[in-house]
């Protein structure tokens, strides 16, 4: 098993643009990913927006997903299940998990979700920066909104399921709303220390520590806003790593790049993943540390989680 990560936009990238997931210009790829040690990907269904429209863009992302893993069946299978990730443990194909990066396409409707669970979806964040029906968003701060009751039965309903429920994105209010709901592990696919870099989408201390005693993780990004104010680089991303693993521990620490979800991450596209293992180690993590935050937290998570 390999690289596990949190995040990533190709699916929405390859709708656009009528490209394959399986070579692209893009800064994800399936060929790519595999060479850097890749074994499974979060990948976003998204779309700004509000309203009817919202839903039939997810949907059709969603259609542009399964025709992929119809056409390529040994190189990609969909995880819904932790079962999924086991069986396909030694197989060289990679696993992709469906997120929906934003609440707007229920419209409302809690029953989208299970339809939209049906269709192979396991991870929903309520947000993407603004105010929806479910929440508010992490762009939005200073309304102090939280969750709705929408919000609240969306979280249950998404707990019930197996999804999990990505905060992300999410204001604050909501952020701490949702860890006193949440009866599973939760995950915040990408974001950053804020102590070290001053975001709004970023995670202060206080919801760093909230986020361990929930038994959830972080996604470390390579969102270069995310990262640092000045010329940010590998190393500026590496201290995110080290300090939250000294402030919350290494068991909460995971990776969530964000490839293709902004113009020049960090790291320039998946290939150069294979950067991270050399420099974790130069950087004082041990061999058993690595693994878990490469993979080993996520997979624990996904175990607790999915059903
Ligand atoms: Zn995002």
């Amino acid at each position: 098993m390999g690289i596990v990560d949190c995040h990533c936009d190709v699916i929405s990238r390859i709708w656009r643009e009528n490209e394959s997931i399986l070579a692209n210009r893009g800064q994800f790829d399936v060929y790519r990913a595999r060479a850097a040690g890749v074994s499974l990907q979060f990948c976003a269904l998204f779309t700004d927006g509000q309203g009817e429209a919202t839903l039939r863009t997810i949907l059709r992302q969603l259609d542009k997903f399964h025709e992929e893993l119809a056409r390529y069946p040994d190189d990609l299978y969909m995880v819904t299940s932790y079962r999924d990730i086991e069986t396909n443990r030694d197989k060289s194909a990679i696993g992709c998990l469906l997120h929906l990066e934003g609440g707007e396409a229920l419209g409302g409707e809690i029953e989208i979700l299970r339809v939209l669970h049906r269709l192979g979806l396991r991870s929903i964040g309520l947000t993407w920066n603004k105010r929806n029906l479910l929440a508010d968003g992490a762009m939005d701060d200073g309304s102090g909104g939280g969750l709705s009751n929408l919000g609240r039965a969306v979280v249950k309903l998404a707990q019930d399921l197996g999804m999990l429920v990505d905060l992300a994105h999410l204001s604050q209010r909501g952020f701490f709303h949702v860890i006193d709901l949440a009866d599973k592990p939760v995950i915040v696919s990408h974001a950053n220390a804020r102590s070290l870099c001053d975001h709004p989408r970023n995670l202060s201390d206080e919801q760093l520590k909230a986020l361990a005693g929930n038994g959830g993780l972080v996604g470390c990004t390579l969102v270069p806003e995310f990262v640092a104010t000045k010329s940010p680089g590998l190393s500026d991303f590496i201290d995110h790593l080290v300090y939250i693993s000294d402030l919350i521990g290494t068991e909460y620490v995971a990776l969530g790049s964000d490839f293709d979800g902004v113009d020049t991450p960090v790291l320039t596209d998946v290939s150069q993943y294979s950067l991270l293992e050399p420099a974790l180690r130069a950087r004082g993590f041990n061999h058993e540390e690595i693994d878990k935050i490469l993979k080993e937290n996520c997979l624990a998570l996904l175990k607790r989680v999915l059903k």
